[in-house]
């Protein structure tokens, strides 16, 4: 099935303008054209909306391989922020950057595709009733996919709200998702 369905958007939702351009420049750095990558844990505030309670930046121990175009969580990394999800009752958001993207066609790479058709569904399994939301962000525009309810296929995107901006996810990864 293609997805000509409409798109659900949620609403992850940083306190201040500020916050989020801590989490953007953490991703995208300048002279740096490695990706980088984050986790961040939110609380639901309602079905369609949920508040950013904590960033993780993640190190370079965290991978096992960092590059440009390449990034490969260390064995047990996913495991960790799972459990730390669990215990403090948050959903669990994935970012990572592509910052050899520029302009607003910004969507998840093929490589980036086959590992979330595992990890979405697999997520959304181990952490019941919340979303499991995954971002990439370009240089000027990010895009974005949501999967709940243990379903396979992902259920819509994930728009950001910086303090009292709205910026949309290109909605082009969830338009393109085969299965
Ligand atoms: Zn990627």
């Amino acid at each position: 099935m293609k997805a000509s369905e409409v798109a659900s958007r949620l609403q992850l939702s940083f306190r201040t303008e500020r916050e989020y351009d801590e989490l953007r420049s953490a991703l995208i750095r300048e002279q740096d054209h490695r990706e980088h990558g984050a986790f961040i844990f939110a609380s639901q505030s309602d079905d369609l909306r949920l508040d950013v309670v904590e960033v993780a930046v993640l190190s370079g121990d965290d991978f096992s391989k960092q590059s440009m175009g390449f990034l490969e969580l260390r064995e047990g990394a996913l495991q960790d922020v799972i459990m730390r999800a669990h215990r403090s009752n948050t959903a669990l958001v994935e970012a990572h950057s592509h910052p050899f993207t520029e302009g607003p066609d910004v969507r998840f790479s093929q490589f980036d595709c086959r590992g979330l058709k595992a990890t979405g569904p697999q997520i959304s399994w181990r952490l019941p009733g919340r979303p499991y939301m995954a971002l990439v962000f370009g240089r000027n525009a990010f895009d974005s996919l949501f999967w709940a309810k243990r379903k396979r296929r992902p259920k819509g995107v994930v728009d950001i709200r910086a303090g009292s901006t709205l910026l949309n996810a290109s909605g082009q990864s969830y338009l393109a998702w085969e299965e």
